[in-house]
């Protein structure tokens, strides 16, 4: 056998396992620190309760045979696309049913619709960075660019038209910066992208935290997007479903290149090499649009969303330089005293007691950079707050 030996170009990913060590060190030779982990992506509050009520309900008709549901349409229930359908109408953007897939979560979805594309293209995509967009690709051997992304452009990043891209990933709000693209933004890069016969593959995994009527919470808020633009979306950060699996994505059937459409080459794609999303799952993700389920998930929302605001304050009061806090559940800080990221890790750790994640683990723009998340519980962001004011104050 011949092995794919792309994955030897694979940078190993030492980041979250050189924290956990680092702490757990700490720990020892600390014990009994109150140490506040601020690094975490992952949600830490309970499904809502209409989500439950409705994933009891299904479980019970899976128990009896007139009910029960075996294999699924593989790109999804259709109720759960209608519930979609509206989410996406109820701000003007009309979708049709079947461009809406259901996924197990943004995440597959962001490395299974390489399928698509030519190991030949060329990819674009932001540093710092999401890091699966770059290991997916070069998993494939695709070529990447890199775009800046830092301080003078706000770690938003406009298109160069002397480089020539042909798949170009953006995050809006972004992971790991908080940063948000506004309507003019986005629409540089769709006529980017339509000048160059170029797609976008725009991650919307955070939009649900997007407060400010101004800004975009879809790509297809954007004339033009419908013929360039794929959209990633999740119940996970939206609805606390990281353990549970369930995302759509949205394959408009206007996306056409050399007589084929992007739309039926990814059905192919999904009834080929997926069998869809669990009818319990489907059904739980359905009630996040019910009026209470809408309810409930603000509910959590706010919790987070609250956390951030705590969080972007103190740095407003210490006057330190960041992006996110508002419209998106990670701040990005500029490491105070021309810091290394790491370095301020450790600084952070052994005075503080405070866990975050370094900026250099998300490419080279992140050096001295530092993202805290909002996704903590509210008492122990509240005092890391209080001891970063003492700290840095
Ligand atoms: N996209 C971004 C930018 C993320 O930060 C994450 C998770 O942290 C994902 C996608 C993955 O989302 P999912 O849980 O739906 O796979």
């Amino acid at each position: 056998m011949n092995l794919n030996t792309n994955f030897q170009n694979i940078a190993d990913s030492y980041l979250f396992s050189t924290i956990a060590h680092k702490v757990a060190a700490f720990g020892e030779s600390h014990p009994g620190a109150p140490i506040i982990r601020l690094g975490i992506g992952d949600v830490t509050l309970p499904l809502a309760p209409v989500v439950i009520e409705a994933m009891q309900q299904a479980l019970c008709e899976m128990s009896v045979q007139k009910s029960f549901k075996g294999y699924g349409p593989e790109q999804g229930y259709l109720f759960l696309k209608e519930a979609i359908h509206n989410y996406y109408g109820e701000r003007k953007i009309c979708l049709n049913v079947d461009e809406i897939f259901i996924s197990d979560g943004a995440k597959s979805d962001l490395g299974n619709i390489l399928d698509l594309f030519s190991v030949d293209n060329t990819v674009l995509v932001p540093d710092p960075v999401y890091p699966v967009y770059v290991d997916t690709n070069t998993m494939a051997g695709r070529k990447i660019l890199f775009m800046d992304a830092n301080e003078d452009n706000g770690f938003l990043p406009l298109p160069d038209p002397s480089i020539k891209a042909d798949v170009i990933y953006l995050c809006s709000p972004n992971n790991p910066t908080g940063a948000v693209y506004d309507r003019a933004g986005l629409k540089a890069w769709v006529d980017y992208a339509n000048e160059n016969h170029a797609v976008i593959l725009f991650d919307a995994a955070y939009e649900c935290f997007i407060e400010d009527e101004n800004l975009p919470r879809s790509i297809f808020e954007i004339e033009g997007a419908q013929t360039c633009a794929i959209e990633f979306c999740s119940f996970s950060k939206m609805a606390g479903f990281t353990g549970t699996r369930c995302g759509w994505t949205i394959v408009p059937l206007a996306l056409q290149s050399e007589g084929m459409s992007l739309n039926k080459m990814w059905l192919r794609r999904q009834t080929t090499k997926f069998n869809g999303v669990p009818y319990v799952v489907q059904k739980g993700a359905a009630a996040v649009f019910s009026a209470q389920g809408q309810r409930q998930i603000e509910e959590s929302l706010a919790y987070y969303k609250e956390n951030a605001q705590v969080l972007a304050r103190t740095l407003d009061e210490l006057g330190i330089w960041y992006t996110g806090g508002k419209n998106s559940p990670y701040l990005w800080l500029k490491c105070p005293n021309d810091m290394d990221s790491w370095d301020f890790f450790d600084y952070l750790l052994e005075k503080a007691n405070l866990v975050g994640t370094p900026g250099a683990g998300f490419g080279k723009n992140g050096n001295k950079f530092f993202r805290l998340t909002a996704f903590g519980d509210k008492a122990a962001t509240r005092e890391a707050a209080g001891r970063l004011k003492k700290l840095l104050g």
